[in-house]
This record gives structure tokens, sequence and C-alpha cells, in this order.
């Protein structure tokens, strides 16, 4: 029978046990063991039927069990204890408190997903668990963020399969009020609304939920509310299912809605309005246009208010391939806002062209997120260096006259959390060396001298925790397989083989991520007969366990899963590679810690910056991966190793393939599993345990999630707030009128003539050259532009490869056709083929860089010519 109506029924706790509420409220219990062993002691085996879900366990503990542990003294004391330690977090001074700096007084972090725990199933992948990770080390360095995003009544799916290795996908049911969330209510108790206005006079509204992650509030908004039309109703059904009306309306809910909704918790709670929002990835760009539409109430116009807002905002990129980008049609766009539709008074068309590929190539038919959250965002950066670099020649065309090096997007490589990450085992190791509370200090602020300690850790102990960490995972794989087994038809009696699978002296491996193409599920399996020797090798094997989910549209996806599948189905080598169904956040935290080495094969340089493999890296487990993304970052021999890459230009797609296959075997063969198996003196695997040791102490500070929020607080945020306060309604009016002029003018703005002291083509190292430029400034003046003299190493083109700019200064005053000439001096500070030119950017106070307006003049061809501008 189908019931009708669903309601939870809540417990009510026993007084003295009521602080267990407040702590199962609060998702710190997902990073803080100290909480989960409390909650572990209620019912320890309820609490792993339920998933180790605290608001779950005490949604089943049988009310005897709770009037038995409201008087247990032991229970009482600990209980104490552990809510002592929850306020002291959320009410003490953090790193964020010791700064000098006038730091902002609140940053919204909006994000289309958060993986936080396995208990608030909102992520996909990569995306989500690094928003994840971002709040959660943001909490710990009492940074005050609030988090937004969506509720998906779906989540995101399960995956299982069939008996023939296909995915299968699952939907089920997530009811808000049996997770850990509470509905954000206006003072007379009525849940609190946003509303979006929606063509044809419908509209979308939404209810708050509210999500404690430590200190930092996560709002998520859900249009599953009784007054909608039962099409609104589904627009948080599920993450990134749907057409493109469908994600459109998604991300005009996370983006406008995710503002008011700020704004409605901030009017509630009292919490300080945020100076800086920063959108992690171009899905919540429409914040800025609501932003935009809040300043145009208060009177100021589209232009300067764009000013003001690209002040406070930040715009983080992930995606290295301009196919990954998130394009509308322009005419949905065009259709959802406007007089009829969402924010009424801003002028569409202003709207449309915030979203235009103006570049060379551009289709002039879409609306491109990342454009639009480029042109919202005086800040931007990718995620690694190489992104960071991927990302500035790929959105170059933006900045027309620049050199790809100097397009204004920076990078900040990603880290992940180390308390969510870093198995209990592998921290009571830690812990043991120099004490609990260093121990914790090391993994959420990363001063690399705490970590130098691992140096000191016998080999004997590391090498037991790395025996016992991968004999949990053998457990854990055991009754995975047995579960997907069962799952895909299999009677008991045909299992038995699964006692024998993996083994715990075994050198094992684990890949598991998406499924995209670029990830390369089946690079592996390019040669069977080679990986069949690897598997099954007499004295030196390895186990391999692979899991993850394709996209539910992504057929050939689901075809690598189950070409890979059916590897592992065959009887010769089941006992040595698995597939795991229903990669998550429980799996991942099992699967790190287990592995000896971690394996990463994307087609480089398609990785943004991944981060499973920095997981690994905490718990020990070394890395073995293309240079792509953070690895191609850090790197180093002596506690990894590199898979060549046959990248170069006009390398045929399948040549590479096994180019790279051939390399990566040929590295387990001879490199990796000798120093695995081989002994030193002392019976141990010496060389790889130092390896261990080199991934803990020279890696683990520098993939933390704390290292990358203190840049996030110290390069953008702190620069975004400043910019922000300097922007009063005044100053965004005079730069925006500044821009206009300066725009309308520099068409007559051009390098007329440019002279130096020397004119011979050979030149001493420490000669000073003077430098003489005459230029017309047209209608401007010297106030509103910077001429420059860049420098620089020149290649076989004449291209000026490493420049560096200096301001030149203006003598004098304009001549009668109104041309004003500019001087400086030029060192030859370098030996060899060298070259400079010069240049005329805007400038302005206001600017975070010259390359900001996309304007520059640079000498006519004719002129550098004539100049003999370059010098060899
Ligand atoms: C870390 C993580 C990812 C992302 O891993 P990549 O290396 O970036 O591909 C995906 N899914 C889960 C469950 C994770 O924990």
């Amino acid at each position: 029978m189908k019931a009708i109506r669903r309601f939870t029924v809540r417990p009510v706790l026993p007084d003295p046990l009521r602080p267990l509420n407040d702590l199962s409220r609060n998702l710190r219990w997902s990073w803080h063991a100290g909480t989960r062993d409390l909650f572990r002691s209620v019912d320890p085996g309820r609490w792993a039927a339920v998933g180790c879900d605290p608001v779950r366990l005490l949604g089943s503990v049988p009310a005897e069990r709770l009037t038995e542990l409201a008087g247990d003294r032991d229970f009482l004391d600990r209980l104490e204890a552990v809510a002592g330690d929850l306020h002291a977090y959320l009410t003490g001074d953090h790193w964020y408190q010791a700064q000098d700096d006038r730091l902002p007084a609140a940053v919204a972090y909006f994000s289309p997903e958060f993986g936080i725990t396995a208990a608030l199933p909102q992520y996909s992948g990569g995306l989500g668990i690094l928003a994840g990770d971002h709040l959660k080390a943001a909490s710990d360095l009492g940074a005050p963020l609030i988090g937004v995003g969506l509720l998906y009544r779906h989540g995101y799916f399960r995956q299982s399969l069939s008996r023939d290795g296909w995915q299968q996908e699952h939907y089920p049911v997530l009811d808000p009020h049996e997770l850990p969330l509470d509905q954000l209510t206006e003072p007379d108790g009525t849940p609190a609304r946003i509303t979006l206005a929606l063509p044809g006079d419908r509209s979308l509204r939404a209810r708050i939920w509210l999500a404690r992650v430590g200190r930092v509030p996560l709002l998520l908004l859900d249009s599953d509310v009784e007054e909608n039309d039962l099409g609104e109703r589904g627009v948080t059904d599920r993450l990134y299912g749907g057409g493109s009306e469908h994600r459109l309306l998604q991300e005009m809910l996370l983006g406008i809605g995710g503002v008011r909704a700020v704004r409605t918790y901030c009017r509630l709670t009292g919490h300080p309005e945020p100076e800086v929002f920063h959108t992690n990835e171009g899905h919540a760009g429409f914040l800025g246009l609501e932003r935009i539409a809040e300043l145009g109430a208060r009177g100021l116009d589209f232009d300067a208010a764009l000013e003001a807002v690209r002040a406070g905002t930040v715009f983080t990129t992930h995606t290295p391939v301009p196919a990954g980008i998130d394009r509308f049609d322009r005419d949905l766009v065009a259709r959802h806002f406007g007089p009829h539709a969402e924010l009424p008074d801003i002028q569409v068309d202003r709207i449309l062209r915030l979203g235009t590929e103006t570049y060379p190539g551009g289709r002039p038919d879409l609306f491109n997120m990342a454009v639009m959250g480029l042109r919202l965002a005086q800040r931007a950066n990718g995620v690694s260096l190489l992104h960071g670099h991927v990302s500035r020649e790929m959105f170059a065309g933006l900045w027309p006259g620049f050199d790809p090096e100097e397009v204004p997007i920076t990078s900040v490589t990603n880290g992940v959390h180390a308390p969510t990450w870093v198995a209990p085992e592998v921290f009571r190791l830690g812990a043991r060396q120099i004490g609990a509370q260093r121990a914790e200090e090391a993994l959420s602020v990363g001063d690399s001298d705490r970590w130098d300690s691992v140096a000191d850790i016998p080999d004997q102990d590391i090498w037991d925790l790395r025996r016992s960490l991968r004999e949990l995972l053998v457990l854990e794989v055991r009754e995975r397989l047995r579960a997907s087994w069962r799952q895909r038809g299999a009677g008991t009696a045909e299992l038995g083989w699964i006692d024998g699978v993996l083994d715990p002296d075994v050198l094992t491996i684990g890949f598991a991520r998406r499924v995209p193409s670029y990830k390369r599920l089946t690079l592996m399996l390019r040669d069977r007969d080679r990986l069949t020797e690897l598997l099954l090798h007499p004295e030196r094997p390895v186990q391999i366990v692979v899991a993850g989910k394709a996209h539910p549209a992504d057929e050939g996806g689901k075809r690598l899963i189950q070409e890979l599948v059916r590897f592992a189905d065959d009887p010769r080598v089941r006992h040595r590679i698995v597939f795991l169904p229903d990669y998550g956040m429980a799996m991942a935290q099992k699967l790190y810690p287990g592995c000896d080495i971690w394996l990463n094969n994307p087609l480089r340089p398609l990785e943004a910056c991944g981060t499973s493999g920095m997981k690994a890296a905490l718990n020990g487990c070394l890395n073995l991966s293309v240079l792509d993304g953070w690895w191609d970052e850090f790197f180093q021999p002596d506690f990894g190793w590199a898979i060549p890459t046959a990248d170069g230009a006009g390398t045929d797609p399948d040549r590479r393939d096994a180019i790279e296959a051939a390399a990566l075997y040929d590295l387990l063969e001879q490199r990796i599993t000798p120093r695995f198996y081989e002994r030193g003196d002392s019976g141990l695997p010496d060389r790889w345990i130092e390896m261990v040791r080199r991934t803990l102490s020279l890696l683990g500070p520098k993939v933390l999630a704390g290292r990358m929020v203190r840049e996030y607080v110290e390069r953008l945020y702190a620069p975004a707030a400043r910019a922000h306060r300097a922007m009063d309604p005044d100053s965004a009016r005079a730069l925006a009128e500044w821009k206009a002029r300066v725009r309308g003018a520099w068409p007559a703005v051009s390098v007329d003539h440019v002279e130096t002291s020397v004119t011979t083509a050979t030149a001493e190292l420490g000669t000073t050259l003077a430098l003489r430029v005459r230029v017309d400034l047209g209608e401007l003046g010297p106030d509103d532009v910077e001429v420059q003299a860049v420098t620089g190493r020149v290649d076989e083109e004449d291209r000026i490869t490493d420049a560096s700019a200096v301001p030149l200064k203006p003598v004098g005053a304009p001549d009668p056709e109104g041309r004003w000439v500019y001087e400086g001096p030029l060192s030859l500070d370098r030996t060899g083929p060298f070259g400079y030119t010069v240049r005329i950017l805007p400038a302005h106070r206001l600017l975070a860089s010259g390359a900001e307006p996309g304007l520059v003049a640079v000498p006519s061809e004719d002129l550098v010519e004539a100049a003999g501008l370059l010098m060899r």
C-alpha cells in the first residue's frame, strides 16, 4: 500500500539528552571524530544501520534506550564535554579573527552543489565536494562565509549495475524533514519564502533550508512547496537533470533567488550582509544581475551598478574546455527576463550583452554563463596553476590586444578538508606523535613544521598502519561487492568466491571518479594481456579497485563502465580487480586510505585540478598520475610518479592512448611493484615507506583546504572587500562614466613616435637606455592612461615572452597637435635576445588591473619597422 501522506515524527529527548539535538543538527559531527564516537555509543548497531547519520539515529532509537542514557553518568559527562567543545568551536576566535586587515564582514559563496557528508547527498562529484570542503575549512578558520545552493529532492542519482554491467540509475526521494536541515521561518513562525517572476504571469516560489556547517550557515533553496504549480515544484528535482529551460530556471533560482535568500537570512538573524559574493563556477552567475537590480532600486543606473557589483564579486572557473561551459539559447534567456518576467527594471538587451561571446568564433545565438561570470566579477580565478594558464588562453578573446599571460584570471589551487578525509587511524598515529591538539591544528591550518614530525615516525608503525588500512578496505570491498552481486541477481550460493576477493598484502591501486571521456576510465584496459599479467604476477601482483558514475545522459560513459565491469567479472581476474557501484563520499572515505597507489590518467590538460589524489595523499597513498591539474604543480619524484604524456600537437587520440597506457604499464612493472615488494635490511619495504613519509610531510600541508581558503581570503576576498568599500554610489557612477568616456575616446589613442638613445642592434648588459615616446591621447589626458615600456626576452618571432612593464612619465605640456611626450629609463638587465615595446593602457585607481577594460594601444607595424623597436 502506498501512503497518501508522510510525516516525520521527531523524537522527544529526555531533558539531560537535549544537547544531542544540537549536536545532530550541526554538520561538524561529520568531521569531528569525538562527536561521531558519542553518537555511535548511543546505539552502535543502529548507528551502522542508519549509515552513521545522527539525525536518523535519534529518529530511530527506542525510547527505553534514551531513558537509560539519560541516567548514564558516564555518557552524560561525555555529552557535556562534546557539547562544550562544539560551543567553544562556534564562539571562539580562529585564524580569521587574528588577522590585522579589515577582512570582509561576510562572504556569500554560491555553488550548484555541496558535498558535505553522505548524509546530505547534494553533490555529483569534485565541484560539490570542493564546495563542501571550502565551507568546512572556512568554518575551521573562522571565516564568515554563507553558503548558498539548491536542495534537490533526489540529489544526484544512486548507481547500481544490471547483470550485464550496464549502469542503472535510481532517484530516491529525500525528505528534507529527515535531513540535518531546519526551515528558515519569519518571526511569526511562517516559513520564509522567496519568489521569482516567470513569463506568462507564473511565479516560482521557494522555501529556504538551513544546514549548519560548523560556523557556516548553508542556505538551500527548495521549490517543492504547495504554492507552486506542478512544473515549478519540480525545478529543484535533481542535480544536472532536465533540458535547458529546466537548467535555466535552476540557475535563476540559485543566483537571483540565492541573493534574496541571503538578504532574508541576514534580516532574520542579524548576520552581517556579505561584502563579497563568490560564485563557484558560472551556474550562479545571475546573482550579479539581482544585485544590479537591487542597486537600481536605490537609484544607480545600470553601468554604475555594474561597477559596484563587479567590485565585490569573485568568479571561479573550473572548466578547461569550451565545450564544458554552460550556455543557453539567447532567446530562452530573453524570454525569462524583462517587463513580464524577472528583473523587470533591467533592459533585457543589457543582460544579453553580458553573456555574448564577442570573440572570434563566438556564437551570436548563445548566452554564455562563464563570459557573463567574467564580466560581472572584477576578480576571477582558475583552480590550479596549469588551469589558470589554460583559462587565460581560453578566455583571451575577451581581452583583445593582450597576451594570454596578462588576461586577468589568476589561480588558487584547490585543497581538501583534512579532518573530513584523513582516516581516524592515520590521525591517531599523528596524534600519538605530536599530540591531538597540534595534530588537529596541522590539519586545519597547515603549518608545514607540524608535518615535519612525520619524519620521526618509525618505519614499522607506518607500515603497520598501511597494512591495517588496506585490510579495512579489503573487508569493505567484499561487503560492497556482495551487495552489488545480490542486486545484480546472484544467489548467495554463487558468491562464495567473494571471500577471496583482494588480499590485504597485495599492492592496491585505486581509480575512482566521474566518468566523462577525458578521464579515461578504461585506459588501463588498453592492453588486456599486460594488465592481466600485472594482476596475476606470481611474486608482485597488483589489485585494482575502480568506481565511478557516468552522467545519466552519457551513453558513452556507460559503455566504458560496462567494458570495465565485464573485464572485472572474468573469473580469472575477479579476485584482483573490482568495480564498486555508487561512488560517493562514504565510499571515498574508505577507499582513499586503503589504497597504496592512486591512479589518475586524464587527457592533459583537461583536469582543471582534481582532488581525489590529494585526499589519498593525506592518508599516505602515493600518486601515479599524468602531469595534469594539481599534480603538474606539486609532483616530485621522491613521493610519486608522473605518467609521461603524448599531448604534443598532432598526436592522434588513439595513438596517444596507446603511448600513455604503455608508459603506465612500464611504470607499474619496472618501478612501482619492485619498490613495494622489495625488502630492505629491516625486512620492510623501506624505500616505499620513505615515499609515504614524504607524501605526508611534503604534500600534506600543500593540499589542505585551509591553505586554499587562506589564499582566497588574502588574494581575492580581502581585495574584493576593499574594492567594494571604495565603490560608494558616487565612485561607481564616476567609474562608469570614466569607462564610457575612455571607451569612446580610445580609437583616437595611439603611439605616435618612439626613440631611444641607442640605435645599434647590440648593447651591453647593464646599459640603461633613455626612452622617449610621443603619444596621441585624443580627448584623454595623462590622468586617464598609463604609458608603459614593456621589456623581456624575445622568441624567434620577436614575441616578448616574459614581459615586464615599467610606467613612463609625461614630460612638459602637449604639443600644438595635442600629443604628449613620455620618457623613462630602460635598463638592459638580461643577456641574450631582448626586446621592448611601448603601449598605452587606461588607468584608474578603481581598476584591479590595467587589462581590466580590455583596451590597449600599441605601436603600428610601420612604427615598429621605422623605430627598430626590437633589439637583440
Ligand atoms: C574527491 C571526490 C571527487 C573528485 O575527485 P577528482 O579527483 O577531482 O575526480 C569525486 N567524487 C567523490 C565522491 C570525491 O570524494
